[in-house]
């Protein structure tokens, strides 16, 4: 099942595999050559920038929350895009924002009025946009929706001028979250109902993120339909900014049993912690699914998956697996690539863990490993 050997390397470590990573580009980059659409990789998902020439081969760019992704998106992947989007700018930091980025998108107009003139000086040549709010989303998780009430990001359409002022050529919005493309197709309509008449004109229109393009039930054929019909419609070049879908399912963290013991139920310490290298686990929250294990009493043998942590809410969740687990044991949580290794941190001590390559012959290289020294280096 794993193209990779999984009882060499120390572990914890996230592994990320070359054809499944590929597997994902080409399905991208289909929708890039069949719609003539610009898709960008959004880091705040997945940073491993070692992968960033493969990426950068596919796609058309990245895209940045602030200033460091920025640069790490002009270091690493030169020769593409690099956008911007952030909820506010900071002036120390926007020089170093116009050395770097092709695309600066404002979440209001007052910071488009502050930055805009330096914008223009700059001497460089930059798109310049306004992430609107339409105030339409179907994310239900107020942490994960951007809509939700009194919402900070971006700009509702009471808040917009008459006509739009000068240098603005595109608009922006993101509003979904490991979504359809029949969420896409209901969202830009609500997007047009309200903001149709700022839509003929620009030179582009950027559609964020939250778009689940290369889980296996995503409506490949809507999307494309969806961009074509905009593209057409408004004269303008659609961008898609996926973080989760580039790295989708390609990624893996790999585990060993540390000790096991009872308590009403059958419990497992691993080397690995949700609070540390998982935290989504704990913040979406979410189950990542184990290599050979099911869910409880499903197999034979029910576990209780916990951290080496303090923290007693460190807890993975409660799995099964065909025999019991022993020390020793190594375990394989999947779709580890993304909001993990941009995620984790070093809380408790913890070490961070190494950061692996697996290319297509199935060779495991380390990329990256942690020690000490980044533990105590931030503190
Ligand atoms: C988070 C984010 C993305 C990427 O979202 P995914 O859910 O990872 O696809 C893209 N654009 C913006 C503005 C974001 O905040």
């Amino acid at each position: 099942m794993l193209n990779f050997d999984i009882s060499n390397l120390p572990t914890p470590y996230y592994v990320v595999d070359e054809a499944l990573l590929r597997k994902n580009l080409e399905i991208l980059k289909s929708v890039q050559d069949r719609t003539g659409c610009k898709i960008l990789l959004a880091q705040k998902a997945f940073s491993m920038y070692s992968t960033y020439p493969l990426i950068g081969k596919y796609l058309a760019g990245t895209t940045a929350s602030g200033l460091f992704e920025a640069r790490l998106g002009r270091e690493e992947m030169p020769n593409r895009e690099v956008h911007v989007y952030s909820p506010a700018y900071k002036k120390s930091e926007f020089e170093e924002i116009i050395s770097v980025a092709d695309h600066i998108v404002f979440n209001s107009f007052a910071q488009y009025e502050k930055f805009y003139p330096d914008v223009k000086a700059s001497g460089r040549y930059i798109e310049v946009g306004i992430r609107m709010n339409p105030e339409y989303s179907e994310i239900e998780t107020d942490i994960y929706n951007p809509c939700f009430k009194n919402s900070r990001l971006g700009t509702v359409l009471a808040e917009f001028p008459d006509t739009l002022p000068d240098g603005i050529s595109g608009l922006h919005f993101h509003t979904m979250c490991e979504q359809g493309a029949d969420v896409l197709e209901r969202t830009v309509s609500a997007v047009e109902e309200k903001f149709g008449k700022y839509l003929y004109g620009l030179k582009w229109l950027n559609f964020g993120g939250g778009h689940h393009i290369t889980r296996d039930d995503y409506d490949v054929e809507k999307l494309v339909a969806i961009i074509d019909r905009v593209q057409k419609k408004y004269g303008v070049q659609v961008y898609l900014e996926p973080g989760e879908a580039v790295a989708l399912n390609a990624g893996f963290l790999v585990t060993e049993v540390l000790d096991t013991l009872k308590n009403g139920m059958e419990l497992a310490i691993l080397d690995t912690s949700a609070a540390c290298h998982m935290p989504d686990v704990l913040e979406m929250p979410y189950r990542p699914n184990i290599i050979g294990a099911g869910s409880p009493d499903e197999k034979p043998y029910t576990c209780r998956l916990g951290g080496p942590t303090c923290l007693a809410g460190d807890i993975i969740g409660d799995y099964s697996f065909d025999e019991p687990l022993k020390i020793g044991d190594r375990l394989v949580f999947c779709d580890m690539a993304i909001y993990s290794m941009v995620k984790n941190n070093t809380f408790n001590g913890m070490p961070l863990p190494a950061i692996v390559w697996c290319a297509e012959d199935g060779k495991c290289k380390t990329v990256k490993s942690f020690g000490y020294e980044d533990f105590k280096c931030r503190l």
